[in-house]
Protein backbone atom coordinates (compact mmCIF):
# COMPACT_ATOMS: atom_id res chain seq x y z
CA UNK A 1 0.00 0.00 0.00
CA UNK A 2 1.04 3.32 -1.18
CA UNK A 3 1.54 5.17 2.42
CA UNK A 4 -0.09 8.61 0.48
CA UNK A 5 -2.77 5.98 0.18
CA UNK A 6 -2.58 4.47 3.65
CA UNK A 7 -2.73 8.03 5.23
CA UNK A 8 -5.81 9.45 3.04
CA UNK A 9 -7.23 5.99 4.48
CA UNK A 10 -6.56 6.78 8.16
CA UNK A 11 -7.73 10.50 7.85
CA UNK A 12 -10.83 9.32 6.43
CA UNK A 13 -11.59 6.41 8.94
CA UNK A 14 -11.07 9.04 12.07
CA UNK A 15 -13.69 11.20 10.43
CA UNK A 16 -16.25 8.31 9.29
CA UNK A 17 -15.22 6.66 12.70
CA UNK A 18 -15.98 10.00 15.00
CA UNK A 19 -18.97 10.39 13.11
CA UNK A 20 -20.71 6.49 13.51
CA UNK A 21 -19.45 6.20 17.02
CA UNK A 22 -21.79 9.96 18.09
CA UNK A 23 -24.63 8.22 16.10
CA UNK A 24 -24.76 4.88 18.06
CA UNK A 25 -27.79 5.26 19.84
CA UNK A 26 -27.51 1.69 22.09
CA UNK A 27 -24.77 0.04 23.65
CA UNK A 28 -25.12 -2.76 20.76
CA UNK A 29 -24.82 -0.82 17.90
CA UNK A 30 -21.56 0.70 19.28
CA UNK A 31 -20.40 -2.71 19.41
CA UNK A 32 -20.72 -3.33 16.05
CA UNK A 33 -19.57 0.50 15.09
CA UNK A 34 -16.31 -0.71 17.07
CA UNK A 35 -15.66 -3.75 14.97
CA UNK A 36 -15.95 -2.27 11.67
CA UNK A 37 -13.42 0.66 12.97
CA UNK A 38 -10.51 -1.05 13.96
CA UNK A 39 -11.59 -4.83 14.06
CA UNK A 40 -9.45 -7.56 12.01
CA UNK A 41 -11.23 -6.45 8.69
CA UNK A 42 -11.09 -3.22 9.03
CA UNK A 43 -9.29 -0.34 6.79
CA UNK A 44 -7.97 0.52 9.74
CA UNK A 45 -6.53 -2.79 10.39
CA UNK A 46 -5.37 -3.17 6.52
CA UNK A 47 -3.14 -0.43 6.81
CA UNK A 48 -1.72 -1.74 10.00
CA UNK A 49 -0.96 -4.87 7.98
CA UNK A 50 0.68 -2.64 5.64
CA UNK A 51 3.28 -0.98 7.22
CA UNK A 52 5.75 -3.66 6.90
CA UNK A 53 5.87 -3.26 3.54
CA UNK A 54 6.79 0.45 3.53
CA UNK A 55 9.85 2.09 4.11
CA UNK A 56 11.27 2.45 7.88
CA UNK A 57 11.01 6.04 7.88
CA UNK A 58 7.23 6.28 6.54
CA UNK A 59 6.49 3.16 8.71
CA UNK A 60 7.56 5.18 11.52
CA UNK A 61 5.34 8.29 10.96
CA UNK A 62 2.41 6.04 9.48
CA UNK A 63 2.82 4.11 12.82
CA UNK A 64 2.83 7.15 14.56
CA UNK A 65 -0.61 8.30 12.57
CA UNK A 66 -1.90 4.98 13.07
CA UNK A 67 -1.91 4.87 16.73
CA UNK A 68 -3.72 7.94 17.29
CA UNK A 69 -6.35 7.34 14.86
CA UNK A 70 -6.61 3.92 17.53
CA UNK A 71 -6.66 5.55 20.66
CA UNK A 72 -9.05 8.84 19.32
CA UNK A 73 -11.38 6.26 18.33
CA UNK A 74 -10.99 4.19 21.60
CA UNK A 75 -11.51 7.11 23.85
CA UNK A 76 -14.57 8.03 21.46
CA UNK A 77 -16.33 5.02 22.01
CA UNK A 78 -15.25 4.86 25.49
CA UNK A 79 -17.12 8.47 25.70
CA UNK A 80 -20.28 7.32 24.22
CA UNK A 81 -20.45 4.16 26.03
CA UNK A 82 -20.28 5.97 29.10
CA UNK A 83 -23.34 7.99 27.64
CA UNK A 84 -25.21 5.30 26.48
CA UNK A 85 -25.18 3.27 30.05
CA UNK A 86 -26.05 6.23 31.59
CA UNK A 87 -29.23 6.81 30.03
CA UNK A 88 -29.88 3.20 30.28
CA UNK A 89 -29.60 3.75 34.25
CA UNK A 90 -31.78 6.58 34.04
CA UNK A 91 -34.26 4.15 32.24
CA UNK A 92 -34.43 1.93 34.88
CA UNK A 93 -35.08 4.50 37.14
CA UNK A 94 -38.03 5.85 36.02
CA UNK A 95 -39.46 3.27 37.08
CA UNK A 96 -38.74 3.56 40.16
CA UNK A 97 -38.84 7.50 40.02
CA UNK A 98 -40.16 8.83 43.75
CA UNK A 99 -42.94 10.96 43.06
CA UNK A 100 -42.03 14.16 45.82
CA UNK A 101 -46.13 15.04 45.59
CA UNK A 102 -47.58 12.21 47.16
CA UNK A 103 -48.74 12.68 50.38
CA UNK A 104 -46.19 10.45 52.63
CA UNK A 105 -46.72 7.74 54.20
CA UNK A 106 -46.56 8.10 58.26
CA UNK A 107 -45.74 5.65 60.39
CA UNK A 108 -47.61 4.80 62.87
CA UNK A 109 -47.04 6.18 66.46
CA UNK A 110 -48.09 4.29 69.51
CA UNK A 111 -50.12 5.83 71.74
CA UNK A 112 -50.97 5.48 75.83
CA UNK A 113 -53.45 3.15 76.25
CA UNK A 114 -57.28 5.21 77.65
CA UNK A 115 -56.72 3.27 81.15
CA UNK A 116 -53.27 4.56 81.33
CA UNK A 117 -54.31 8.23 80.95
CA UNK A 118 -57.30 7.70 82.69
CA UNK A 119 -55.62 5.98 85.82
CA UNK A 120 -52.43 8.93 85.47
CA UNK A 121 -55.49 11.88 85.25
CA UNK A 122 -56.72 10.78 88.69
CA UNK A 123 -53.43 9.91 90.28
CA UNK A 124 -52.66 13.56 89.14
CA UNK A 125 -55.48 15.09 90.79
CA UNK A 126 -55.03 13.41 94.22
CA UNK A 127 -50.82 14.17 94.17
CA UNK A 128 -51.92 17.92 93.24
CA UNK A 129 -53.76 17.68 96.95
CA UNK A 130 -50.71 16.75 98.45
CA UNK A 131 -51.32 12.86 97.98
CA UNK A 132 -48.41 10.24 97.88
CA UNK A 133 -48.44 7.27 95.73
CA UNK A 134 -48.13 3.97 97.67
CA UNK A 135 -47.97 0.57 96.37
CA UNK A 136 -48.79 -2.79 97.09
CA UNK A 137 -48.70 -6.70 95.58
CA UNK A 138 -50.65 -8.08 93.60
CA UNK A 139 -50.93 -11.45 95.57
CA UNK A 140 -51.47 -10.81 98.93
CA UNK A 141 -52.08 -12.40 102.36
CA UNK A 142 -55.91 -13.00 103.59
CA UNK A 143 -54.52 -10.61 106.74
CA UNK A 144 -54.19 -7.45 104.26
CA UNK A 145 -56.77 -8.39 101.84
CA UNK A 146 -59.44 -9.44 104.66
CA UNK A 147 -58.67 -9.59 108.24
CA UNK A 148 -56.95 -6.25 108.56
CA UNK A 149 -59.94 -4.84 106.46
CA UNK A 150 -61.90 -5.64 109.18
CA UNK A 151 -63.46 -8.77 106.74
CA UNK A 152 -62.85 -11.57 109.66
CA UNK A 153 -63.25 -15.28 108.11
CA UNK A 154 -66.90 -15.91 108.27
CA UNK A 155 -67.85 -12.53 107.43
CA UNK A 156 -70.01 -12.67 104.07
CA UNK A 157 -67.80 -10.17 102.09
CA UNK A 158 -65.55 -13.17 101.42
CA UNK A 159 -67.99 -15.33 100.28
CA UNK A 160 -69.31 -12.03 98.12
CA UNK A 161 -66.49 -11.47 96.50
CA UNK A 162 -65.37 -15.01 95.02
CA UNK A 163 -61.77 -14.19 95.58
CA UNK A 164 -58.96 -16.05 92.79
CA UNK A 165 -56.86 -18.18 95.30
CA UNK A 166 -53.29 -19.10 94.32
CA UNK A 167 -51.89 -22.84 95.30
CA UNK A 168 -50.32 -21.29 98.42
CA UNK A 169 -52.57 -21.47 101.26
CA UNK A 170 -53.77 -18.16 102.66
CA UNK A 171 -52.43 -16.11 99.38
CA UNK A 172 -54.83 -14.79 96.78
CA UNK A 173 -54.67 -12.37 94.25
CA UNK A 174 -56.13 -9.10 95.70
CA UNK A 175 -59.44 -8.57 95.64
CA UNK A 176 -59.48 -4.32 96.44
CA UNK A 177 -56.12 -1.83 96.43
CA UNK A 178 -57.93 -1.62 99.76
CA UNK A 179 -54.95 -3.88 101.47
CA UNK A 180 -52.52 -0.98 100.32
CA UNK A 181 -53.88 1.13 102.91
CA UNK A 182 -53.47 -1.77 105.91
CA UNK A 183 -49.57 -1.53 104.24
CA UNK A 184 -48.92 1.83 104.45
CA UNK A 185 -50.56 2.55 107.97
CA UNK A 186 -48.67 -0.88 109.30
CA UNK A 187 -44.75 1.10 108.35
CA UNK A 188 -45.69 4.80 108.14
CA UNK A 189 -47.07 6.65 111.70
CA UNK A 190 -49.92 9.47 110.83
CA UNK A 191 -50.25 11.89 108.66
CA UNK A 192 -51.09 9.54 105.32
CA UNK A 193 -52.41 10.42 102.57
CA UNK A 194 -51.54 8.65 99.87
CA UNK A 195 -53.44 7.34 96.62
CA UNK A 196 -52.99 3.73 95.21
CA UNK A 197 -53.20 2.57 91.80
CA UNK A 198 -53.14 -0.59 90.53
CA UNK A 199 -54.51 -4.32 89.52
CA UNK A 200 -57.41 -6.14 91.21
CA UNK A 201 -58.73 -9.53 90.61
CA UNK A 202 -62.40 -10.92 91.04
CA UNK A 203 -63.86 -14.86 90.52
CA UNK A 204 -66.47 -12.79 88.11
CA UNK A 205 -67.90 -13.54 84.75
CA UNK A 206 -66.96 -11.14 82.26
CA UNK A 207 -69.09 -8.99 80.51
CA UNK A 208 -69.88 -5.72 79.18
CA UNK A 209 -69.61 -3.88 83.13
CA UNK A 210 -67.59 -6.68 84.56
CA UNK A 211 -63.82 -8.54 84.13
CA UNK A 212 -62.03 -10.89 86.44
CA UNK A 213 -59.40 -8.48 86.27
CA UNK A 214 -59.63 -4.34 86.84
CA UNK A 215 -58.04 -1.30 87.95
CA UNK A 216 -58.46 0.35 90.83
CA UNK A 217 -57.31 3.80 92.57
CA UNK A 218 -57.93 3.91 96.05
CA UNK A 219 -57.16 6.74 98.49
CA UNK A 220 -56.39 7.07 102.09
CA UNK A 221 -56.22 9.77 103.99
CA UNK A 222 -56.11 9.88 108.21
CA UNK A 223 -54.73 12.45 110.20
CA UNK A 224 -55.91 14.50 113.47
CA UNK A 225 -59.55 15.58 113.16
CA UNK A 226 -60.50 14.67 109.55
CA UNK A 227 -64.19 14.71 109.27
CA UNK A 228 -66.80 13.69 107.02
CA UNK A 229 -66.83 17.06 105.63
CA UNK A 230 -62.93 16.93 104.42
CA UNK A 231 -64.51 13.49 102.38
CA UNK A 232 -67.31 15.35 100.54
CA UNK A 233 -64.71 18.27 100.26
CA UNK A 234 -61.73 16.03 98.36
CA UNK A 235 -64.33 14.40 96.23
CA UNK A 236 -66.22 17.28 95.36
CA UNK A 237 -63.06 18.35 94.02
CA UNK A 238 -61.90 15.50 92.53
CA UNK A 239 -65.11 15.12 90.54
CA UNK A 240 -64.54 18.70 89.45
CA UNK A 241 -60.84 18.50 88.22
CA UNK A 242 -62.18 15.18 86.26
CA UNK A 243 -65.46 16.27 84.59
CA UNK A 244 -66.07 19.88 85.16
CA UNK A 245 -66.10 22.99 87.10
CA UNK A 246 -70.02 22.68 87.70
CA UNK A 247 -69.84 18.88 88.58
CA UNK A 248 -72.12 18.36 92.29
CA UNK A 249 -71.28 15.06 94.23
CA UNK A 250 -74.35 12.92 95.68
CA UNK A 251 -73.59 10.63 98.64
CA UNK A 252 -75.23 7.77 99.40
CA UNK A 253 -75.33 5.76 102.86
CA UNK A 254 -73.77 2.20 101.22
CA UNK A 255 -71.56 -0.84 103.28
CA UNK A 256 -68.34 -1.31 103.03
CA UNK A 257 -66.65 -3.80 105.86
CA UNK A 258 -63.59 -0.80 106.44
CA UNK A 259 -65.21 2.27 106.59
CA UNK A 260 -68.31 3.31 108.82
CA UNK A 261 -70.06 5.34 107.76
CA UNK A 262 -69.90 4.28 104.23
CA UNK A 263 -70.96 6.16 101.52
CA UNK A 264 -71.82 5.59 97.50
CA UNK A 265 -70.41 8.80 95.54
CA UNK A 266 -72.27 9.97 92.62
CA UNK A 267 -71.18 12.99 90.62
CA UNK A 268 -74.03 14.96 88.27
CA UNK A 269 -73.67 14.55 84.69
CA UNK A 270 -71.38 16.14 82.99
CA UNK A 271 -73.51 15.55 79.43
CA UNK A 272 -76.82 16.32 80.86
CA UNK A 273 -75.99 18.06 84.13
CA UNK A 274 -78.10 16.47 85.99
CA UNK A 275 -81.36 16.69 83.95
CA UNK A 276 -81.01 12.92 82.80
CA UNK A 277 -79.79 11.56 79.24
CA UNK A 278 -79.33 8.17 78.09
CA UNK A 279 -76.02 8.07 79.23
CA UNK A 280 -76.42 8.65 83.09
CA UNK A 281 -80.32 7.79 83.57
CA UNK A 282 -80.81 9.71 86.43
CA UNK A 283 -78.95 12.30 86.06
CA UNK A 284 -76.20 11.17 88.33
CA UNK A 285 -73.29 8.80 87.53
CA UNK A 286 -72.48 6.29 90.21
CA UNK A 287 -68.24 6.45 90.65
CA UNK A 288 -66.90 5.68 93.66
CA UNK A 289 -67.25 4.03 97.11
CA UNK A 290 -66.09 6.01 100.17
CA UNK A 291 -66.15 6.58 103.48
CA UNK A 292 -65.07 7.32 107.19
CA UNK A 293 -61.76 4.61 107.98
CA UNK A 294 -63.25 2.17 110.74
CA UNK A 295 -61.23 2.57 114.40
CA UNK A 296 -61.26 -1.20 113.92
CA UNK A 297 -58.68 -0.74 111.03
CA UNK A 298 -57.08 2.13 112.48
CA UNK A 299 -56.39 -0.11 115.55
CA UNK A 300 -55.69 -3.10 113.40
CA UNK A 301 -52.24 -1.26 111.98
CA UNK A 302 -51.43 0.11 115.72
CA UNK A 303 -52.79 3.79 115.17
CA UNK A 304 -54.49 5.43 118.05
CA UNK A 305 -58.17 5.25 116.74
CA UNK A 306 -58.85 7.96 119.79
CA UNK A 307 -56.70 10.67 118.56
CA UNK A 308 -56.23 9.58 114.69
CA UNK A 309 -59.34 9.74 111.99
CA UNK A 310 -59.44 9.49 108.42
CA UNK A 311 -61.17 8.77 105.47
CA UNK A 312 -60.79 6.71 102.35
CA UNK A 313 -61.99 5.83 98.92
CA UNK A 314 -62.03 3.45 95.87
CA UNK A 315 -62.82 3.32 92.61
CA UNK A 316 -62.56 1.61 89.30
CA UNK A 317 -60.55 3.33 86.64
CA UNK A 318 -62.83 1.31 84.06
CA UNK A 319 -65.56 2.88 85.11
CA UNK A 320 -64.34 6.18 85.55
CA UNK A 321 -62.88 5.83 81.85
CA UNK A 322 -66.15 4.48 80.86
CA UNK A 323 -68.46 7.57 81.47
CA UNK A 324 -65.62 9.55 80.56
CA UNK A 325 -65.20 8.77 77.17
CA UNK A 326 -68.91 7.56 76.84
CA UNK A 327 -67.46 3.99 76.18
CA UNK A 328 -70.68 1.45 76.61
CA UNK A 329 -68.71 -2.07 76.94
CA UNK A 330 -65.53 -2.45 79.31
CA UNK A 331 -63.83 -5.61 77.03
CA UNK A 332 -63.06 -2.74 74.72
CA UNK A 333 -60.11 -1.63 76.80
CA UNK A 334 -58.87 -5.50 76.93
CA UNK A 335 -59.30 -6.71 73.37
CA UNK A 336 -56.11 -4.43 71.94
CA UNK A 337 -57.76 -3.78 69.16
CA UNK A 338 -55.55 -0.62 67.98
CA UNK A 339 -58.34 1.09 65.66
CA UNK A 340 -60.24 1.67 69.29
CA UNK A 341 -57.31 2.46 71.11
CA UNK A 342 -55.76 4.80 69.12
CA UNK A 343 -58.66 6.98 69.26
CA UNK A 344 -57.58 8.16 72.73
CA UNK A 345 -54.19 9.92 71.33
CA UNK A 346 -52.32 9.07 73.87
CA UNK A 347 -51.88 12.95 75.43
CA UNK A 348 -51.43 11.84 79.49
ZN1 LIG B 1 -76.74 12.71 81.78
Amino acid sequence: MDPSEARRILDGERERGLELIAAASSLDELERVKVSLLGRRSPWSEVQRSLGAVDPEARRELGRSSNEVKSALEDAIAGRRAELEGSADDRLLEGDRVDVTLPGRRPRQGSLHPLTIVQAQIVDVFTRMGYRVAEGPEIEDEWHNFEALNIPPDHPARTMKDSLYIDVPGLLLRTETSAVQIRTMETEEPPVYVVAPGRVYRREAVDATHGSMFQQVEGLAVDEGISFSDLKGTLEAFARAMFGPDRRVRLHPDYFPFVEPGVQVAVSCFLCDGVGCRVCGNGWIELLGAGMVHPRVLQNCGYDAERFTGFAFGMGVERVAMVRYGVEDLRLFYEGDVRFLEQFGGAA
